[in-house]
């Protein structure tokens, strides 16, 4: 093949699980319920017996009376001393496949553990969590069928979010391991159980430990990644200013020309014109902004909606938030669960309450007191260009706009600098075309949602402030993992 095959007939992605079925359900429960009080333990995963931290018990953001296990921190030495260790890869590329492709069986098949972490360490929906295993499964075997390629790069630090705390870690690792690269793996100090047990996993399937480490902890740990001379690269998904601080620390202290894979924030949109069908609109507006509790970088954040069906449209999504319900992750029946610290959530509520003192909130909800809930809020603003920050919850803001004014809340997208997904819900074939094409955004999507951007068919990644490119998931991904002799010498 020739490495742009983007859909590789001959790799299938993950089945997932059929949440309609019973006895699927049936087995599912099972699976996670031999998990339902377990206590796990991370710790640094290194070359050798390096030096540790401290030590923090986890709990789960949807109960606050459940403790998950604990963690126990890599310090600013214990990665230097990994650095130092660390090898590449030195398998072949199909060896590599074959052992990333394993990883991928051995996730699959420890399904209830997964499922259990990412209810009670990351609060996530069991719809959530079905759609994270089966990514993050993706990811490796998508990666795994590109390992044939250049040469590696050398040790790539992989510095990951905790909103896709298994899926987003994996596929920077996998990336970075097909091409044959060494990795020193930062999980977000928040979801560092569910990390653990992936590299264990990964390490189990055959990956040397030389060749993948992990290293628990905060900001420190990430700066001392990111300002490590041994390290050839970054990949790191997460907050575009976190980005920036990693940009100059990487120009101060790694070789030039190391590279920085950054996916970060968005401030993304939809247009819905009058022409759209409404319901399909609102199923759309609710999976995008209140899926997974709006912690996705690709959420929508600001509604257009065409001044003359508004008032019915608005009518419409807020009786469908009505019927949302928020609570436990572990019951099948929640649509909301929580998000994801007390941090998280007082900024959240901040922003909620400031809005409230201007009149401007259209509909928001009390809240369960048990964990970390913020209810799905709608609130009115004249457009985009109010919104000074993105918001990283169930927070959806609503614009209007008349018929001659779509140009301008085009450009009201486009100044706000970032670019990463966007939607548009309308049935004129010639409007689909105008708007796409002017649009800025890595990420569009036309008469559905706007979030799951799946694996080997929807590459996904923004533009601008949202990120550098390329799209993960997506044929030119890895390439940026591996050292191009040609490119270097340049023209
Ligand atoms: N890939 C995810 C999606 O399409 C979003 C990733 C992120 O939030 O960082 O919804």
């Amino acid at each position: 093949t020739t490495g742009l095959d983007l859909f590789q007939p001959e790799r299938v992605n993950s089945q997932g699980f059929d949440l309609r079925h019973r006895p699927t359900l049936a087995s599912i429960d099972t699976a996670r319920d031999a998990f339902a009080t377990h206590q796990w333990h991370a710790a640094p995963l290194t070359i050798g017996d390096l030096p540790h931290g401290a030590s923090d018990a986890v709990r789960n953001p949807a109960d606050f009376a459940d403790t998950v296990g604990q963690v126990t921190w890599a310090t600013p030495e214990t990665v230097t001393r990994a650095a130092q260790g660390a090898e590449r890869w030195g398998a072949t590329p199909a060896e590599r496949a074959r052992i990333l492709n394993r990883a991928a069986d051995l996730y699959e098949a420890h399904y209830g553990e997964f499922f259990a972490l990412l209810h009670r360490e990351a609060g996530k929906l069991l719809l959530d969590c079905v759609a994270e295993l089966r990514e993050a499964v993706d990811f490796l075997r998508y990666y795994a069928a590109h390992a044939e390629g250049a040469e590696a790069r050398g040790t790539f630090a992989c510095i990951s979010p905790w909103n896709f705390p298994l899926a987003i870690f994996t596929g920077q690792i996998a990336a970075a391991l097909a091409a044959g690269n060494a990795v020193l793996a930062k999980p977000a100090e928040q979801t560092t159980l569910i990390a653990h047990r992936a590299v264990q996993l990964l390490h189990e399937a055959g990956v040397p430990r030389a060749a993948l480490q992990l290293l628990p902890g905060a900001g420190d740990v990430g700066g001392a990644l990111t300002s490590c001379p041994a390290v050839d690269g970054v990949a790191f998904t997460g907050s575009t200013e976190t980005a920036q601080i990693i940009h100059r620390a990487m120009a101060a202290n790694l070789a030039p020309g190391a590279p920085l894979i950054a996916e970060t924030g968005g401030l993304n949109a939809m247009i819905v014109d009058s022409t759209a069908l409404p319901e399909q609109a609102v199923q759309a507006i609710v999976e995008s902004a209140f899926q997974s509790a709006g912690q996705r970088c690709s959420a929508l954040r600001c509604l257009y909606v065409q001044e003359d069906i508004a008032d019915s449209l608005t009518e419409m999504l807020t009786g469908a938030m009505d019927a949302l319900v928020m609570g436990d992750p572990w019951q099948i029946t929640s649509d909301l669960g929580p998000v994801i610290d007390a941090e998280a959530r007082a900024g959240i509520v901040a922003h909620i309450q400031q809005a409230q003192a201007e009149g401007r909130v259209l509909r928001t909800y009390p809240t369960p007191d048990t964990g970390f809930y913020v209810a799905p809020t709608l609130i009115r603003v004249q457009g985009i260009g109010d919104m000074q920050r993105e918001i990283f919850g169930p927070v959806l803001h609503l614009a209007t706009f008349k018929s001659h004014e779509l140009d301008k809340v085009i450009d009201a997208i486009n100044a706000t600098g970032y670019g990463l997904t966007f939607g548009l819900m309308t049935r004129i074939d010639d409007r689909v075309q105008h708007v796409t094409e002017r649009v800025h955004a890595g990420n569009i999507y036309v008469n559905r949602n706007q979030i799951g951007a799946i694996v080997g068919s929807q590459p996904f990644g923004g533009e601008g402030l949202s990120g550098t490119g390329p799209k993960a998931g997506g044929p030119l991904y890895l390439d940026r993992f591996r050292q191009h002799p040609a490119a270097q010498t340049g023209s």
